[in-house]
């Protein structure tokens, strides 16, 4: 057996095992390896390279629309966490807490942030005055850690890295607009960048965060036809402002509470990226999000004058994407298996032959499509390759998450299809907790959320058989 086919046999089908499948790419793509504490992971370089690039790209868009960036602590007092009433009740399960400094026992524990509205709140309470100084519009890159049940690389981890939103506005119409803006920002991230298109809609109750008045979701389809909530934003009201007494005079000197928002996008969107576009030769990364774009790779790479032309193309190709050349002494084969495990979207092959003949050969990752180049068109070529690919693996997704989205009228009907190909299933919803509560039990499937889009299909709940008006995507999820 060549080692070039060991690579990829190493790696499980999707179609066998899927969750085998995602656990042998992460790995085998050299994204993380796993860590001495459950549940945790060393994100390793080409791994947080993508998160760097998550994160660079997220970021200015926080910022071109007004954020600024700040950091908090990540230990909160017991007294603070308690503050609100249901946001401890909903985070004290999960929360990881530090009793001791050194040999000495502290006299108030400590809570690992599982996330930080307290702590901003706080701050918030002693800096807010006056109508002047709002809207706040806080951001933080930090890592949080929830003591989760089980885990997932990526996709559920017990630290995992994030950025938190946290704003105070003076009206509760500005709080609500800005949740909604950041679920644009969200949504358009992941559709532009990380090519997923996303289902916006808003939670249920029983979904929501807790301390949260209404919670905003945008929901993804993975390749196996699990959801998967990537992103989430909070309009807390003045709830917040209530428990922490977070208070500005407004124009006419009176005292008012102010409209808190947050929201987060985490390491969790990687774990999407794997399972929405990856195969069975490992992942496939788009194009903007991509740590290397474009790799070469010299044919006959002894022969004279190949090595030089490759290093002239690479310094050529920097100048307009992300390109690294693989001059190793793997063999050919070797070395396109592993640029196709770590899923880079474009890779050039040139060998003797071709340089002869002034040409070069281009190799879609997605498709695997060859594509005979000039090399005076070297630049355009490449460029105009990646953004074909950008698009096409949205259009992709886009048109496999449409073939799994279903429409069921009564629990028989979600039953078989949860059975049969899972997916996104469309039901009506009478609005009743225990409606959503026995879908769980009976089909593991749960509301995703009330899309915002959402069409009527029907006028009787898919569970109870009373009347609904509210459309719901019920699906079994990550
Ligand atoms: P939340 O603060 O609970 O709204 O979480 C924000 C987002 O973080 C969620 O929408 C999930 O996409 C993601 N998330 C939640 N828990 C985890 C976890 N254990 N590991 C990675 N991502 C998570
Ligand atoms: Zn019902």
């Amino acid at each position: 057996m060549s080692k070039n086919k060991k690579l990829v046999q190493e790696i499980t089908s999707m179609d066998v095992d899927f969750a085998k499948w995602y656990t042998d790419v992460v790995k085998k793509a050299d994204l993380i390896d796993y860590s001495s504490v459950r549940g945790c992971m060393i994100i390793k370089p080409y791994g947080y390279a993508i998160w760097e690039l998550l994160q660079s790209q997220l970021d200015s868009k926080l910022k071109e629309t007004g954020h600024k960036n700040v950091y908090m602590p990540m230990f909160i007092p017991e007294s603070l966490l308690e503050k609100e009433k249901d946001h401890v009740e909903g985070f004290a399960p999960e929360v990881a807490w530090v009793t001791h400094g050194g040999q000495e026992k502290l006299t108030e524990r400590l809570c690992v942030r599982p996330t930080s509205e307290t702590l901003f709140c706080e701050h918030y309470a002693n800096d807010i005055q006056s109508y002047r100084d709002l809207p706040r519009l806080y951001n933080q890159w930090c890592s949080v850690v929830r003591w989760e049940k089980t885990t997932r690389p990526f996709l559920r981890t017990l630290e995992f890295l994030w950025q938190e939103g946290h704003t105070a506005h003076a009206t509760a119409e500005e709080a609500q607009e800005e949740t909604l803006k950041i679920l644009d920002i969200y949504s358009d991230f992941c559709e532009n960048i990380l090519a997923i298109p996303m289902i916006k809609g808003q939670k249920t109750d029983k979904e929501k965060f807790a301390g949260a008045l209404r919670t905003y979701t945008i929901e993804s389809l993975m390749h196996d036809g699990k959801a998967l909530q990537s992103g989430t934003t909070h309009n807390f009201g003045d709830g917040f402002a209530k428990a922490f007494d977070i208070q500005y005079t407004d124009k006419e000197n009176n005292l008012s509470y102010v409209h808190q928002t947050s929201w987060g996008v985490t390491t969790r969107l990687i774990g999407a990226l794997i399972m929405v576009h990856g195969d069975d030769s490992g992942l496939i990364v788009p194009p903007k999000i991509a740590p290397t774009q474009l790799r070469i790779i010299p044919i006959a790479q002894h022969k004279e004058g190949v090595l030089e032309k490759a290093d002239e193309l690479k310094r050529q190709l920097s100048q307009i994407v992300r390109v690294d050349l693989d001059d190793s002494d793997k063999s050919p084969g070797w070395k396109f298996s592993e640029c196709e495990m770590k899923g880079i979207p474009l890779r050039l092959e040139i060998g003797p032959k071709d340089i002869e003949k002034g040409q070069a050969v281009l190799v879609r990752r997605d498709t695997r499509e060859k594509i005979f180049i000039s090399l005076d068109e070297v630049n355009e070529k490449v460029l105009q390759t990646l953004e074909i690919i950008q698009k096409e693996l949205l259009e992709k997704a886009r048109i496999h998450r449409n073939a799994h989205t279903y429409e069921a009228k009564n629990l028989e009907q979600l039953k078989s299809i949860l059975e049969e190909t899972p997916g996104f299933i469309k039901g009506m919803w009478c609005g009743d907790r225990a409606c959503e509560d026995k879908i769980k039990e009976e089909t593991g499937a749960t509301s995703r959320c009330i899309p915002f889009e959402g069409e009527s299909i029907g006028d009787i709940c898919v569970c109870c058989g009373k009347p609904a008006d509210k459309l719901v995507i019920w699906a079994k999820a990550y």
